[in-house]
């Protein structure tokens, strides 16, 4: 069986534009059998052969002698599954599959960020440039050996002094004067599995433009700094690299000069999707254990899942997460259908550029991902009382991993700046229909219309909320638009409001389509439907209050007015938010696992 492809939406916010959708958007449910056997393969290797020996996994960057044979073992194994090189080709050894494959097996793998960051940093960032950039030569040489982890890899693009303004890194090197090799010369930090790497992508000025080398970490004049004492991710290796007048071969200069940027920016782009899938997946993963531990603890005489309250924080956790995985699988499944228009023999460079286009979508799966996370995680933790502050309870150790995902590919400020910057830029160029749907907008609201109709039946109310928020941040847009007008770049609160409460409408739309498509006769249709409500109010409530603090600062005059608006096109907030909680919360204690 195939998956069934959307059909496109315009990349960069079109999602915005578009009537609420009913139809056509991708979802877990639409993953094709194959798909679905690889990511079981990946769950039943995390449930077998890494959560059994997490602590051992851990305990390596504590022990003096710096024993991480375990780890490398354990990457190994995966690697010899084909867990390590899914989206290579098969020419290389690699398993040939779709990137919706490699982000279903990251979804599975999850709750052991150590070995994820292990793997990621070795077969994602580590690999795959060579996979999309290197010349013939070079996939030849290194890629089957990467595909079985007979050597490891990285990626060096952090500096001391540069960690998100990453393209102005000060490392140099030379070309020697018979043009044989490159002198480098510099320092990178926080360079995960740079404890034990064979080869680095290395990020380095070369006559002044900023390119990529395939580093041979073993040659003479590298030096690995020492062992960062982290808070999470403990069982991984993170540490700084040292380049002293390393002699890199001018055949490992990957790309052409001057390709860092394409590089860095577009594996980063794939490094997000696949953070967004594997921090989704823990949200699940810790979903299920406190369910498991507040179904058995007990405190005046009843299991403490009974109490009203904790069942209105499970509700909470599983419609957050409901709403971000429906928002992870949208996101790939238009990426998907964009790719699937790409003419017969197109190339994988072709693939990457469609990515690029979807910057805004792929920023906005990392930070939900990572903050679904984060926001599960506190209630999970607060739900375990005192056993969740204790390592011996795993909800202690899934909180501080997930600290570093709003930090690494790109902190999620840097992300939340991509996302505005991009919907910025597809108003301004006319992209997506902006202009158009203001203009209808802006009628409505002159002859005091509601022009909103829903298009089916099933979760009909439910419709016209997404389209309330889709015409108030719509209009919301231009305000700020207007209102910061040429100072676009510096406006960062501002934006970041924007960024939020967009955010807010694609999950909470995707919620939407993803359980309509599935329809009223879906044996979970009622908690599905409950799990959309909860997803919309908490939509709604975010963008409403960023969309005040917003006007509040661009509005210098009018404000009022503007308010008036955007309370109109938001519509009637008003939800039975407490029943339909109580409901979520019965369906999940009696599944006692998260089972969407
Ligand atoms: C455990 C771990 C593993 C890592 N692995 C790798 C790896 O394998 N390879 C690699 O190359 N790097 C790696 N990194 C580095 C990581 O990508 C950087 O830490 C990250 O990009 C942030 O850079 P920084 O730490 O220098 O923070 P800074 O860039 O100094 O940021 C400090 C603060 O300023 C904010 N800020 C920065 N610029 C702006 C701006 N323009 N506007 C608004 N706010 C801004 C940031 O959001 C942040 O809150 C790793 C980091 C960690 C912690």
């Amino acid at each position: 069986m195939t998956a069934v492809l959307p059909p496109p939406v315009a990349p960069g916010g079109g999602f915005l534009l578009t009537p609420a959708a009913r139809s056509g958007v991708f979802s877990r449910e639409q993953t094709s059998e194959d798909q679905l056997e690889m990511a079981d393969a990946a769950r039943a290797f995390l449930e077998g052969e890494i959560l059994p020996h997490m602590e051992a996994l851990e305990a390596w960057a504590k022990n003096e002698a710096g024993d991480s044979l375990l780890m490398i073992e354990k990457l190994r194994e995966a690697c010899d599954l084909g867990l390590g090189s899914i989206e290579l080709p098969e020419e290389y050894d690699g398993l040939g599959l779709s990137l919706t494959t490699s982000l279903l097996c990251s979804e599975a793998l999850c709750a052991c960020a150590s070995f994820a960051a292990t793997l990621g940093a070795h077969a994602g960032i580590g690999t795959l440039p060579i996979a999309y950039f290197g010349n013939d030569e070079q996939k030849a040489r290194y890629l089957p050996k990467l595909a079985s982890a007979e050597i490891i890899s990285c990626y060096a693009l952090t500096e001391p002094g540069n960690g998100s303004d990453a393209l102005h890194g000060k490392t140099n090197a030379v070309l020697s004067d018979d043009g044989s090799h490159y002198v480098l010369n510099g320092q990178k930090q926080f360079i995960t599995n740079g404890s034990w790497a064979d080869i680095s992508v290395v990020f380095t000025n070369i006559e002044g433009k900023y390119s990529a080398l395939i580093v041979d970490l073993h040659t003479d004049g590298v030096t690995r700094g020492a062992e960062e004492k982290k808070m999470g991710i403990r069982g991984s290796s993170t540490c700084g690299l040292i380049f002293q007048d390393v002699k890199v071969p001018a055949e490992d200069l990957l790309g052409q000069l001057g390709d860092a940027a394409k590089i860095a920016l577009n594996i980063l782009y794939v490094g997000r999707l696949k953070l967004g899938f594997a921090t989704m997946g823990t949200a699940k993963y810790a979903i299920t254990k406190t369910l498991d531990f507040c179904t058995s603890r007990k405190q005046f005489g009843r299991p403490v899942i009974e109490f009203d309250a904790q069942q209105g924080k499970l509700a909470e956790m599983a419609a957050w997460t409901y709403a971000c995985d429906s928002a992870c699988y949208r996101a790939i499944g238009d990426i998907d259908a964009q790719i699937a228009l790409l003419p017969e023999g197109h190339t994988t460079l072709d693939e990457i550029a469609i990515l690029r286009q979807f910057g805004l979508e792929c920023a906005i799966v990392k930070i939900c991902g990572s903050e679904t996370l984060s926001r599960v995680l506190y209630h999970a933790l607060r739900m375990h009382g005192g056993y969740g502050f204790c390592e011996e309870y795993q909800i202690e150790r899934l909180a501080r991993d997930n600290v570093v995902d709003t930090i690494y590919e790109g902190t999620n400020d840097i992300n939340r700046i991509v996302l505005s910057g991009a919907l910025v830029e597809s108003a301004y160029m006319g992209t997506i229909p902006f202009r158009e749907t203001l203009e209808s907008i802006h009628s409505d609201l002159r002859d005091g219309e509601d022009t909103l109709a829903a298009t089916g039946d099933y979760l009909a109310a439910e419709e016209i909320r997404v389209l309330h928020l889709k015409r108030a941040l719509t209009y919301l847009t231009e305000r700020i638009l207007i209102g910061i007008g040429k100072d676009v770049r510096t406006e960062q609160q501002v934006l970041f409001m924007l960024s939020d409460a967009i955010m807010a409408l694609y999950l909470a739309e995707a919620a939407f389509a993803r359980t309509v498509q599935l329809g009223a006769d879906h044996d979970q249709a009622g908690v599905r439907a409950d799990l959309v409500r909860l997803a919309l109010h908490d939509a709604e409530a975010q963008a409403r209050s960023s969309s005040r603090d917003a006007l509040a600062h661009v509005e210098t005059s009018g404000l009022a007015e503007h308010l008036t608006n955007i309370d109109r096109l938001f519509g009637d907030p008003t939800m039975p938010v407490v029943a339909i909680k109580r409901r979520v919360a019965e369906h999940f204690i009696a599944a006692g696992r998260y089972d969407i």
